[in-house]
């Protein structure tokens, strides 16, 4: 077996680079740091020849499994196939290598890319302002959810204390909502899986302080009492926001904003084609309606004449959530994407991820469970409840078996609400090709477990490592090499 790391490999006779000697005068260490600070030992680095660094590097990447080299259909995550432009336009020296404390006046050009930027996603979302600095999802969340909590604290309404969140919600919505001290409660779903009105309308009281929505949902279903849902949640004084983690689902189609959300997030990491998955980095833009603009975060870009700046004066903000101006490079990559489609291609690109969505949900319709009939936005949630209570094979083994088959697993166990949950987002970039060989293998597994479940709980077969221990690798991290284990 080959080693495994750098330091496996390290032998004190090797080395990539010679330097000449030094003939630069150098004043003795103890000189520049107290003695207690000073190693006693040459720190244990791994010692090893250039084609080894080379090598080792090149295969982690092939062992790593990555959209470029294979369908993804990583549901919730939105993992299309990323547009090598957006990479060239990023990386050009110009954006690149601006350093953020530059002044205004030599930086317009980035000004104007992130103020556009921002014009343009509040008309996507049907908002009227918008702020880049959030660099998540959840710090999107997190970003609004703060400056609701300024809004009701401006009109004198401190009482509003809690948040409501549906059952089908992402994990983060609960978790924004407890981060900014208030008390998030689950609302059940209906048996359609959509928003429950009478468990909303009994919720709802002058104590809250805001629903948090997914539009489309975590089932892939629109909810289709949205109008509904804003009258009741602004009736209370409540505010209503839209986690747009499924904005790949409507772009074009249908904007938040007419929903009655007053406050949203874009996962430009999902949506506007930024490669993710290895844990960023991202972004997280916020936008909002006109009463909650002054509360955004500082700085703002803002338009003066024919010049852009930075604006710190908001007397109401919520300050910084972000170092500088959020992840500008994202931001970059969103705009140039977001440019080389158009309105027309936003549009074009949503109707091929729901109808591929679709396309997949019909054809494994007889080979699993379907919990909630279609049609679906652009992800659908399976279930191996009937294979499971058959074969003994639940999700989580099906999903290990398509690794064998080349492809990466669905989203698994989530939404909580559906149990062995198999969530499927093929988007827009897959070809009928491909999602047709992923329906085959899915199908054959189906016939695998029944036929074969041994070799399913086993899975995967075709990897350097087979079935992680993943409670134990969460619970027992090993970040660093260590010399004995
Ligand atoms: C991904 C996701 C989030 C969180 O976004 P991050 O960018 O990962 O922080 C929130 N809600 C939903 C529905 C998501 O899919």
């Amino acid at each position: 077996m080959q080693p495994q790391t750098l330091f496996d490999m390290s032998d004190r006779g090797k080395r990539c680079t010679r330097f000449p000697e030094s003939d630069v005068p150098v004043s003795e260490p103890s000189d520049l740091l107290p003695a207690n600070q000073l190693r006693d030992k040459p720190p244990l680095l791994p010692r090893v020849s250039e084609p080894e660094i080379a090598r080792h590097f090149a295969r982690l990447a092939q062992d790593n499994y990555n959209v470029d080299a294979g369908f993804y259909p990583l549901g919730s995550c939105t993992m299309k196939y990323n547009p090598k432009v957006q990479e060239l336009v990023a990386a050009m020296p110009g954006w690149a290598l601006l350093h953020p404390d530059t002044p205004s006046e030599c930086v317009q050009g980035a000004l104007r890319v992130m103020w556009e930027l921002e014009q343009w996603l509040a008309e996507i979302g049907g908002m009227d302002v918008a702020s880049l600095q959030p660099p998540a999802g959840a710090s999107g969340e997190f970003t609004c959810l703060r400056m609701f909590k300024a809004y009701h604290d401006s009109r004198g309404e401190t009482h509003r204390n809690r948040i409501l969140v549906p059952d089908t919600a992402h994990g983060t919505n609960p978790a924004s909502a407890t981060r900014c001290g208030y008390q998030a409660t689950a609302l059940k779903s209906a048996d359609d899986g959509r928003i429950d009105l009478g468990e909303l309308e009994s919720a709802l009281s002058e104590n809250v302080a805001a629903v948090m929505l997914t539009n489309p949902n975590t089932l892939g279903l629109f909810e289709t009492d949205i109008l509904q849902v804003a009258d009741l949640v602004h009736s209370v004084g409540g505010l209503l926001y839209c986690d747009g983690a499924n904005m790949n689902a409507i772009m074009g189609y249908a904007r938040p904003g007419d929903m009655g959300f007053d406050a949203m997030h874009f996962n430009l990491h999902k949506t506007f084609a930024t490669p993710h998955g290895g844990g960023g980095p991202g972004a997280g833009p916020v936008a909002v309606k006109t009463h909650l603009a002054s509360f955004l975060p500082v700085p703002r870009v803002v338009e003066q004449g024919d010049k852009f700046d930075w604006d710190w004066k908001q007397p109401q903000s919520i300050g910084k959530v972000h170092g500088y101006y959020g992840n500008f490079l994202i931001a970059v990559r969103a705009y140039a994407y977001i440019l080389s489609l158009g309105s027309d291609g936003l549009r074009r690109a949503s109707e091929a991820a729901v109808l591929n969505a679709n396309y997949v949900m019909e054809a494994l319709a007889e080979a699993y469970d379907l919990p909630y009939p279609g049609p679906c936005m652009h992800e659908c949630v399976l279930s191996a409840q009937t294979i499971a209570k058959e074969t003994g094979v639940r999700a989580v083994d099906i999903a290990k078996r398509l690794i064998d088959y080349g492809l990466h697993p669905p989203t698994m166990y989530f939404p909580l609400t559906v149990k062995e949950a198999l969530m499927i987002e093929p988007t827009e970039t897959e070809s009928k090709a491909t999602l047709d060989c992923f329906i085959e293998a899915m199908t054959q597994i189906a016939s695998e477990a029944h036929i074969n479940p041994d070799l399913l709980h086993s899975a995967p077969h075709s990897t350097r490592i087979g079935r992680l221990d993943e409670v134990k690798a969460a619970r027992e991290l090993v970040l660093r090499w260590q010399k004995e284990r």
